[in-house]
């Protein structure tokens, strides 16, 4: 399946097809018993996971997935140790690209102490308050996979986190191992068989219609762009609050009578979510230095 220069794309600044778009295709123009084919037209997407491509100066968008509804952000409760600065993140990421959120924490088989158990189901109340679904689970001891199996019926949604938190094994125990499955389902997007380097959908379950996909650009995906000013809107604890700021177009770090940074002092917004924010609103800031500094 080809693009030619006519293909037409709901969005121009962005890639022209990604895994997981809709397209429409001719098959007028292929060689006989020929495989290909030419995509004419790349429908809108529903939902988009994307970042903007290193070293370029203008913000075309680089589309790693399209069309998966639920974002499962995977974090591990040690090795690698729990980071929820790296979960915020992917937050902010599927929640621009208009998808759903789920986080998972695995290994809790490898919890030894009762203080790091304590800390992490802090954490994982913060998450649930804000309304996405926590399982602290384990691939191993398959202790949770049921619940998070129950969450992702009739969904399609994709796993993203840091290298080593788990994700293959939890996908692994959440299709009950079935390569079989894994095979004939990989010929959905083409691509044979399921090796590290191609995109699968896989079936977690046909009469639901529930599909996990499992895609490498996700599972490597860190950095994305966001623009500093509508950063604020994707913490969704801001958002009733940060109507009774003083400043209209408050960045909530350093104004006069900010809601939200009386509600960080209150205790009422978590300081390690708050934390996040700041960071990733001074990188904001940073990279549009830099594109304005190339110019
Ligand atoms: P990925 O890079 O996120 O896909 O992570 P993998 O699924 O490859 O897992 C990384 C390592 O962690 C492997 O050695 C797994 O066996 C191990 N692992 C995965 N899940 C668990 C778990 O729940 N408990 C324990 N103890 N080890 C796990
Ligand atoms: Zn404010």
């Amino acid at each position: 399946v080809k693009t030619t220069k006519w293909t037409i794309s709901a969005e121009n600044n962005a890639t022209i097809v990604a895994v997981g778009d809709n397209v429409k295709i001719s098959l007028q123009n292929a060689q006989e018993d020929s495989n290909e084919a030419l995509i004419t037209e790349v429908l809108p997407r529903a939902t988009k996971l994307s970042r903007i491509a290193a070293g370029r100066r203008d913000s075309f968008e680089q589309i790693i997935v399209a069309n998966i509804g639920t974002l499962v952000i995977a974090a591990s409760a040690v090795e690698p140790p729990f980071r929820p600065g790296i979960i915020d993140r992917y937050v902010v990421a599927g929640l621009a690209g208009g998808m759903e959120i789920v986080i998972v924490i695995n290994k809790i088989d490898l919890i030894a102490d009762e203080d790091l158990l304590a800390v992490l189901q802090e954490y994982a109340e913060v998450y649930r308050g804000l309304g996405y679904p926590v399982f602290m689970l384990s691939a191993v001891t398959m202790e949770s996979i049921d619940g998070l199996r129950q969450e992702l019926i009739g969904k399609t949604s994709v796993f993203a986190g840091h290298s080593g938190v788990g994700k293959s094994s939890i996908i692994n125990a959440l299709m009950g191992n079935d390569q079989e499955r894994t095979g004939r389902l990989s010929k959905k997007y083409g691509r044979g068989a399921h090796t590290t380097s191609s995109s699968v959908l896989l079936e977690l379950d046909a009469t639901t219609d529930s599909y996990v996909a499992d895609t490498p650009g996700v599972r490597e995906f860190g950095n994305f762009e966001i623009d500093p000013i509508t950063l604020k809107f994707f913490f969704v604890e801001f958002l009733e609050l940060q109507t009774h700021c003083r400043i209209t177009n408050c960045t909530h770090l350093h104004e006069p009578d900010c809601a939200v940074l009386r509600a960080v002092d209150d205790e009422k917004i978590s300081i390690d979510r708050y934390a996040s924010y700041v960071k990733l609103y001074e990188e904001a800031i940073q990279r549009e230095k830099k594109k304005r500094d190339k110019t």
